[in-house]
C-alpha cells in the first residue's frame, strides 16, 4: 500500500476472546450435522475501513452480527465467500487442503464485487490460527475420518444505500459440521442409489460470458434453487448448467460441482473432458483444478498407477456441447461421469435428462466409474493423510 495509514490484513495481530460457553458438538452423521446450523464455538471477524484498510482480526464466541438496514450487502450483493474443510487425518492431524487457492480465490471474488482484496496468505494464516482453537474439540483425535466445513465470507456492511463500492467491510469465518454428500443420506431416509441424477437447464443460465460464473458470489446461488427445486421435485439432484441453449448447449457445471466425462474418442483414445475457465463462466473449483493434476500426472501412459480398467487418458479441458454428449451415447462411447467439489467430493453421475430425455451414464462396476473411484481414493488418501502430500 503507498498509504502507511492504509493496512494489508495481518494475521500476526490477531486477538483471541475465549467463549465461556461452549456449544454441544453433535454427533456424527446426526440430524444437526444435516441441519448445517451447529457452528463451532468461535469465529473471525476482521473489519475493513476506506481510511485505514483492514483493522486488527479478532476471534470471539460464535454469534450474531449486528448491521444496518442500509448496509450495502443487503441491497446491491457486495458480498462473496469461500467453501472449504478441516479433515482429521488418519495419522491423527489436522489438514486443510490446497488452502492457497481457497484464499487466492476469495480475493478474485472480492475484486469482481468491489470489495477490498488482501494478502491470501495472511487469511491461510488467520484459518489455521482459528482451527487450533476450534479444531481439537470439534474434530477429536478419536474420529479420524471426519471433517468441518470452513466459510470465510466478505459482506459490504456500512451503513450505504447510495450506488457505489461499500466504504465498510465485514471479512469473518464460521466452521461447521457438514455432512458427506458424497456417501450418506440424512437420517430416517432411505439409502440412495448410486450416482447423481442430473437435469441439464433448460430455460435458465448461470452464468455467461463477462459475468461473474467464475467467482463464488451470493448472485451466482440464489438465482439458482429456483431450478434446483424443480429438479428435485423431478427426483434430480443437480443442475447440469447448460450455456447457449439455442444452438450449442455447452455443457459447464452441476449445481455447485465441476463436471467432468469420459469418454472415447472416435479414433478410440479415452479422454477425460472438463469445461474450459478462459471464458470465465465456471468456477476455478480446487477438487477440478486437483483432479485435472493427478490425472496428467499418474494416468499417463507407463504410470504405475494404471491397472485393470483404468487406462491411459488424454486430459482436456474443453468445451463441450450436449449434442456430442448425446451422441457419444448412442454410439456407445460414454465411459462415465462424475463431478467435484467441496461438498460433493467425487462423485459418479448416473444419468442426465437432456430436453426430458434421460441418458443413462455408465458407472464402472454399478456404484462408481473407475476413474472417479480411483480419483476419489487419492485425493481422499492425501486429505486424511494416508500420503503425504505437498497439498495436504
Ligand atoms: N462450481 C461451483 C459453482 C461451486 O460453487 C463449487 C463449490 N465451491 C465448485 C464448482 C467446486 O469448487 P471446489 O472444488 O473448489 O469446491
Amino acid at each position: 500500500q503507498s498509504n502507511p495509514a492504509i493496512q494489508d490484513l495481518d494475521a500476526s495481530k490477531l486477538t483471541i476472546t475465549r467463549t465461556t460457553t461452549l456449544r454441544p458438538v453433535p454427533e456424527p452423521d446426526s440430524k444437526e450435522i444435516w441441519s448445517v446450523k451447529a457452528c463451532t464455538d468461535h469465529m473471525v471477524m476482521v473489519k475493513w475501513t476506506e481510511d485505514a484498510g483492514w483493522h486488527a482480526p479478532e476471534l470471539k464466541p460464535y454469534g450474531p452480527l449486528t448491521i444496518m438496514p442500509t448496509a450495502s450487502c443487503l441491497h446491491y450483493a457486495t458480498q462473496c465467500f469461500e467453501g472449504m474443510k478441516v479433515y482429521r487425518g488418519y495419522d491423527g492431524k489436522l489438514r486443510l487442503f490446497r488452502p492457497d487457492r481457497n484464499c487466492a480465490r476469495l480475493v478474485t471474488s472480492s475484486l469482481r464485487v468491489s470489495l477490498p482484496p488482501f494478502d491470501p496468505v495472511e487469511l491461510e494464516k488467520i484459518l489455521k490460527a482459528f482451527l487450533a482453537v476450534d479444531g481439537p474439540r470439534w474434530l477429536p483425535k478419536s474420529r479420524p475420518g471426519t471433517f468441518l466445513y470452513l466459510r470465510p465470507a466478505m459482506i459490504g456492511n456500512g451503513e450505504q444505500l447510495g450506488v457505489s463500492p461499500p466504504s465498510e467491510v465485514l471479512l469473518f469465518i464460521l466452521a461447521v459440521p457438514w455432512p458427506d454428500l458424497s456417501t450418506s443420506s440424512p437420517p430416517g431416509s432411505p439409502p440412495k442409489p448410486p450416482g447423481l441424477k442430473l437435469l441439464a437447464s433448460k430455460d435458465d443460465t448461470r452464468a455467461w460470458p463477462g459475468g461473474f460464473g467464475y467467482t463464488k458470489v451470493g448472485a451466482n446461488y440464489g438465482p439458482s434453487f429456483g431450478s434446483q427445486m424443480e429438479g428435485r421435485k423431478r427426483g434430480y439432484d443437480q443442475i447440469l448448467w447448460l450455456l447457449n441453449n439455442k444452438q450449442e448447449h455447452e455443457v459447464t457445471e452441476a449445481g455447485a460441482s465441476n463436471f467432468f466425462l469420459v469418454w472415447k474418442t472416435r479414433e478410440g483414445r479415452t479422454e477425460m473432458v472438463t469445461a474450459p475457465l478462459d471464458s470465465k463462466v465456471i468456477l476455478d473449483g480446487v477438487t477440478r483444478r486437483s483432479v485435472l493434476d493427478l490425472a496428467k500426472e499418474r494416468l499417463v501412459e507407463g504410470s504405475r498407477y494404471l491397472a485393470g480398467e483404468v487406462g491411459p487418458v488424454d486430459v482436456v479441458e474443453r468445451t463441450l456441447t450436449m449434442l456430442e454428449v448425446e451422441e457419444a451415447q448412442r454410439e456407445g462411447r460414454l465411459v462415465e461421469a462424475f463431478v467435484s467439489g467441496t461438498a460433493y467430493f467425487i462423485t459418479p453421475v448416473s444419468a442426465i435428462n437432456f430436453k426430458d430425455e434421460e441418458l443413462d451414464i455408465p458407472m464402472g462396476d454399478g456404484t462408481s466409474g473407475h476413474y472417479a473411484a480411483l480419483l476419489k481414493q487419492w485425493l481422499g488418501d492425501i486429505m486424511y493423510g494416508n500420503v503425504d502430500h505437498p497439498w495436504g
